[in-house]
């Protein structure tokens, strides 16, 4: 019945999760002390942390990587999803948010999947590809500091596994990327970088209006997949 994307008005949005949200309680926890800080419009609603957690599980996922850990919400959903002895490479610069989140991994039993580096996400990419980590993450998620997206992006690239798929927030930026009039730092940047995604046939796309918009990108393999 529908040849485009439905818009979702509050009663459909509030539907929706009604028949389909299953968020666990300590998720639904760390999302309401979240709400309560000035910065609460940092972290992803509980159907797109339930979406990542689907794909983690889909591709049977079991080493992972988030650049931007915020406090720890979205990290949950996919440590959660992740197999006993699977691993998530967290990377923040924001000691005091993701002290709120180690508290829930811990609380959740999967701190031990969770390694978290306070540094500067590149430095971080860097590493792990100085350290002989390349192409062999299944999963990535880039909710960062949008300047440095193309950046992230690059690394991860090269830090996936052929077939791995990176998840990129905020690609609709709350609407700025079609307002002529913001012209600020971070909407060029989603917009340059969406452009820069579109053109990419390393990987195949798909951009999905979940949350901000969340953009899926599949490394393509060697034989053109
Ligand atoms: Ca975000």
């Amino acid at each position: 019945m529908s040849r485009r994307t439905i818009s979702l008005g509050d009663g459909l949005y509030d539907y929706m999760l009604s028949v389909s949200l299953r968020e666990p309680e300590v998720l639904r926890r760390l999302r309401e002390e979240t709400a309560e800080l000035a910065q609460a419009n940092m972290q992803i609603s509980p159907e797109q942390g339930q979406f990542m957690a689907f794909l983690v599980e889909l591709m049977s996922i079991d080493k992972a990587l988030e650049v931007g850990v915020f406090t720890g919400y979205s990290t949950l959903c996919v440590a959660l999803a992740l197999p006993p002895g699977g691993r998530l490479v967290a990377c923040d610069v924001n000691e005091e948010w993701s002290e709120v989140g180690r508290r829930y991994w811990a609380e959740a039993g999967v701190a031990e999947k969770i390694d978290l580096r306070l540094a500067a996400a590149i430095e971080t990419l860097d590493g792990l590809l100085a350290d002989g980590q390349g192409e062999t993450f299944g999963f990535a998620f880039i909710d960062a500091d949008k300047a440095n997206y193309e950046r992230y992006y690059e690394r991860i690239l090269s830090l996936l596994e052929p077939g791995g798929l990176v998840c990129v927030d905020n690609v609709l930026w709350g609407g700025s990327v079609i307002d002529g009039a913001k012209q600020d730092a971070n909407t060029r940047a989603i917009r340059a970088f969406n452009r820069l995604l579109h053109e990419d046939r390393r990987v195949s796309l798909s951009l999905v209006p979940i949350g901000d918009g969340l953009t899926l990108a599949r490394k393509r393999g060697s034989h053109g997949l």
